[in-house]
């Protein structure tokens, strides 16, 4: 069984808090991404859970066992790394054997002559080539066993620090951004190898990045970082259709979700001049007092023609089968993030070549059927329960 159970994990460098009071449990054989942006932590999490880093304060179990008191040896995971940090000396083969031989480690092993000799023999035991060749077959590098890493393309690399960790045969795989070297093709077929390996292997995955495309198609769940602290952990669906707040709502999504300051009023939704019936999820809404809030709503949920919401084309991109249109509101604003700082045009995502031009008046509809509400400062507007079956 290898779950993985934080509880207040904190890690503070020089006072700052790099990671700030992380509870969360993964499950048994789940494949959880730690995504945010650069500094949020992600890594220092990663490192604390592999016995890199030493925790501030709190704890980490795998399993029945708390381990953030045990060195990175005794914790029975696979680290892979995003600069793959391959032997350079070694060839394919011997970088894929070599967890297996440090094993067997003893001192002599540094000797020239007399180490060299032992570690070929582990190297030849039919145990350890069996288990190294079909690590190999698995990852298509079978030809190149006899390679040394320079004479490999970075894909390929990536691949033998992947075998190295196999071969290991971990209860927890941890990977730090490990395709962020590589081509954008590359990393899309490093990607769906990376979901086949975890349908195989089993294992607990715990996989850093900071691209949401590789979150939203790798993981099981998603931990949503940002300053230290855990945003949202959920399944992408939810952290895609629920977000907590206006942070994870602009994060997840390409482009990511629209933000329209708006006003709810008994007569529905106030957006600038317009006035829309609220929708049945968020109706209990209007019998409340009215409030300020921000509209969450996504490109896609948008609609050109004969709309409510009068604006101008300021930009159109054609990214193959959709374009993207940037509307600058004439009545309304929009805020870009959760200070409620107003900022971006709404963006429309449109099927197929649209011939608008940039200056050109518009006429947005909206299908509030999944929009979200948020506080002005960002919070998440949860609909009471009881009104919402009413
Ligand atoms: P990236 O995607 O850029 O790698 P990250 O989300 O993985 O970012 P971390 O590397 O975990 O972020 O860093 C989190 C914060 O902790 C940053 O502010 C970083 O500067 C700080 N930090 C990380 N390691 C150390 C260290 N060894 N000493 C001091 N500060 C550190």
């Amino acid at each position: 069984m290898a779950s993985i159970s934080l509880k207040g994990v904190t890690k503070i460098f020089g006072g700052k808090k790099a990671a700030n009071q992380i509870t969360f449990d993964v499950a048994d054989r789940e494949f959880l991404v730690l995504l945010g942006p650069s500094g949020c932590g992600k890594s220092t999490l990663l490192r604390m859970l592999a016995g890199l880093e030493q925790v501030t304060s709190g704890e980490v179990h795998v399993g029945a066992r708390r381990v953030d008191t045990l060195p990175p040896s005794a914790r029975d995971m696979a680290f892979v790394f995003q600069s793959y940090a391959l032997y350079p000396h070694m060839t394919v083969r011997r970088n894929i054997t070599f967890p297996l031989i440090m094993r067997e480690h003893r001192w002599w092993f540094h000797l020239p002559l007399i180490g060299g000799i032992a570690k070929r023999r582990i190297e030849q035991t039919p145990a350890v080539r069996d288990l190294v060749e079909r690590t190999a077959r698995t990852l298509a590098l079978t030809e190149m066993l006899d390679q040394y890493p320079r004479t490999l393309s970075g894909g390929q690399r990536q691949r033998v620090a992947l075998g190295r960790a196999m071969v290991r045969q971990p209860d927890v795989f941890l990977m730090d951004e490990p395709l962020s070297n590589l081509d954008a093709k590359l990393r899309t077929s490093m990607r769906a190898e990376i979901i086949k390996l975890h349908r195989e292997v089993g294992g607990t995955f715990v996989y850093v990045t900071h691209d949401q495309i590789e979150a939203m198609t790798m993981g099981t769940r998603i931990a949503l970082m940002r300053d230290g602290v855990v945003q949202q952990f959920g399944t992408p669906r939810e952290i895609y259709t629920d977000p907590a707040n206006t942070f994870v709502a602009r994060f997840i999504g390409t482009p990511p979700m629209n933000l329209i300051e708006a006003r709810i009023e008994p007569r529905g939704l106030v957006i600038g001049k317009a006035v829309l019936p609220l929708p049945g999820h968020l109706a209990a809404l209007g019998q409340q007092a009215a409030r300020d809030v921000l509209l969450g709503i996504r490109p896609h949920a948008l609609g050109l023609g004969n709309g409510v919401l009068a604006g101008q084309v300021a930009l159109v991109e054609h990214v193959g089968a959709e374009s993207i249109v940037s509307i600058k509101l004439d009545h309304a604003n929009t805020a870009h993030s959760d200070d409620g700082e107003s900022g971006d045009d709404v963006m429309v995502v449109v099927q197929g070549y649209s011939d608008l031009r940039a200056g050109q008046p518009v006429h947005l509809s909206l299908d509030l059927g999944e929009a979200v509400l948020f506080e002005r400062d960002g919070q998440r507007i949860r609909v009471p329960a009881l009104s919402r079956a009413a």
